[in-house]
């Protein structure tokens, strides 16, 4: 990153940590996690304690991290190496994301961006201006990613409360900063799960591994009552109602199922894991020792908060998460796409220098499509 633009971030992050203590504090149990910080232009710092609010506000202020994470795990002693924190539990926590969904809009909000000379273009083989092939992503994600992240989070709500019976005021919802949303849950019998027993949950989630005979067709003498209904709770009725589409199919789509055989039916319920099955991250809610991005805390991929949710439907994180000020800001900015942050529009900008609020300036700077001027 280049000297400007660290400068800038740097200056920008300690301004908002110094105006939002009120949003940042340490979890539950504080002395029992890990806690962990990157700066801009280095790497991660972890393995520290924090015991109380007063210790993180100093932290932030002393270090000003780009980036603040505290584990999922409770342990004796957290700030020793892994090998002898003594795990006691961890919270389990899932993370979907906008990337993993595989929406049809994604392909209309990235660029390429290129590793040797910086060139920003829209999506293709090689660089226009130095034809490397080194290029990395920049994805400006829009509302409509939000939209299909908030169903999955919605759907995984419903298999958390209801198959799984977890209380509600046990779950938490938290805007991630960047393209996705994380689910806590704290408190539960589920918290003394090691991996091997979260990569099962995991299975069940994401709808993997379903064999024909849980859902009604053994291998020999299928039987048309056995199949299941729409009204059947848990993954039974979620498999009916993508089977059947309504009650008065059932009937013309088991004759059809089974006239089709036991193979067909176990490809059927394999391609339900892309329709019905939720899209987790598998590998974050395996693992009983990571370290996630503190509530409260800037994002240093978006300059957006981690936030918690009160209500995910109305939730609007391009309004509610940008919360740096917005004085303007001189930038040199390049992006062939439009993006919408504060019900403001902004972009496309093509190599130009402009003026945008602070917090669109940070945004586009840790995305990497501009740079601050006067350099
Ligand atoms: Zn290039
Ligand atoms: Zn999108």
């Amino acid at each position: 990153m280049l000297e400007n633009d660290l400068k800038f971030l740097e200056e920008t992050f300690k301004q908002y940590y110094f105006d939002h203590f009120d949003l940042i504090h340490v979890p539950d149990r504080s002395k029992e996690r890990e806690y962990g910080y990157k700066k801009f232009n280095s790497g991660m710092i972890r393995h520290m304690s924090l015991k109380t609010d007063k210790d993180l506000h100093l932290m932030l202020m002393t270090n000003v991290p780009s980036d603040v994470f505290c584990s999922n795990g409770y342990y004796s002693f957290p700030n020793l190496p892994m090998a002898e924190k003594d795990w006691k539990e961890a919270d389990l926590i899932f993370d979907i994301d906008a990337k993993d969904l595989k929406l049809s809009c994604r392909k209309d909000h990235i660029c390429m961006k290129c590793v040797s000379c910086a060139e920003i273009s829209l999506v293709q083989d090689a660089c226009p201006k130095c034809k490397s092939n080194k290029l990395d992503l920049v994805s400006l994600p829009c509302q409509n990613c939000i939209s299909g992240v908030k169903k999955e989070v919605l759907n995984l709500m419903k298999i958390l409360t209801s198959d799984l019976q977890i209380d509600d005021k046990n779950i938490r919802i938290s805007f991630s900063g960047n393209e996705g949303f994380h689910v806590y849950v704290t408190n539960s019998s589920y918290n003394q799960l090691g991996s091997n027993e979260r990569r099962d949950l995991i299975d069940y989630i994401k709808f993997q591994s379903a064999i024909p005979e849980r859902f009604g067709f053994p291998k020999n003498n299928p039987s048309r009552t056995s199949f299941p209904d729409l009204g059947d709770s848990g993954w039974s009725g979620r498999v009916a109602k993508e089977l059947f589409g309504s009650k008065s199919k059932r009937s013309k789509t088991i004759t059809k199922v089974i006239s089709d055989g036991q193979v067909a039916y176990q490809q059927k319920l394999e391609e339900m894991k892309n329709s019905i099955g939720v899209k987790i991250d598998s590998n974050v809610t395996s693992d009983i020792h990571r370290i996630f991005r503190l509530e409260g805390s800037l994002n240093s991929k978006s300059g957006l908060a981690k936030l918690v949710c009160q209500d995910i439907e109305k939730f609007n994180p391009y309004i509610e998460a940008c919360l740096i000020e917005d004085k303007p800001v001189e930038i040199l900015a390049n992006f062939p796409i439009k993006f919408s942050l504060k019900n403001t529009k902004f972009g496309p900008y093509m190599n130009e220098k402009t003026s945008v609020p602070k917090y669109a300036a940070a945004y586009m700077v840790c995305k990497g499509i501009a740079s601050i001027s006067g350099t």
